[in-house]
């Protein structure tokens, strides 16, 4: 285990075993139709990669950065990098590593749909339900996990602890 990782709260074997079984649910959904997965940079990249793995429908992939920001108007969303595709009348299925606050996940759907996207749905790893500030599902979940701050499959610290196969709780004095 890495020597900043105080706890190990999702092992590597229960993330793939999910992905596994999220796969077989999306595939269900979706049967006989494209799906565009977005995938939300950067921390989505490990999650898109396994979970899709195991989707066996018409998948591409694509990509977008953005940040969410807490202001005046409290639902910003800032674009760093766009899509390369045209989402016009496709089958969009968002990517993300946790919902949280809610409002990152809430401003990128309605975006797509105001791009008219035929649908927009969401799959997120970790879902932080107590972290909810505005009203948002996910359509699939892989673990609700408690209000803590956690790192590794893809999830940072200050761009740090990515590449870590599990999700982890930080030491404390790892956060100074
Ligand atoms: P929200 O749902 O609050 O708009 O934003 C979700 C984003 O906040 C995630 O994509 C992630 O970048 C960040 N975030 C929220 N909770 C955590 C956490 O526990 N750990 C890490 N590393 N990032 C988090
Ligand atoms: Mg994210
Ligand atoms: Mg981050």
């Amino acid at each position: 285990m890495h020597k900043d990782i105080k706890e190990i709260l999702i092992t590597e074997e229960q993330i793939s075993a999910k992905c596994k079984e999220l796969g077989k649910i999306i595939d269900k959904d979706y049967e006989g139709k494209e799906v565009l997965l977005v995938g939300l940079l950067k921390g989505s990249v490990p999650f898109m990669a396994e979970l899709s793995k195991h989707l066996n429908s018409d998948v591409t992939f694509d990509y977008m950065n953005v940040s969410s920001y807490d202001g005046v108007e409290s639902k910003t969303l800032v674009v760093k990098q766009d899509l390369k595709e045209d989402v016009t009348g496709k089958n969009i299925l968002i990517v993300e590593d946790i919902l949280d606050t809610g409002k990152t996940l809430y401003n990128v759907k309605e975006m797509l749909l105001k791009r008219r996207a035929n649908s927009v749905k969401i799959v997120t790893m970790l879902d932080k339900a107590e972290g909810r500030v505005i009203d948002m599902k996910a359509d699939y979940i892989g673990f609700t996990i408690p209000n803590a701050f956690v790192v590794g499959y893809g999830l940072d610290f200050n761009e740090r602890y990515r590449q870590l196969p599990y999700v982890g709780i930080l030491k404390e004095e790892c956060y100074k």
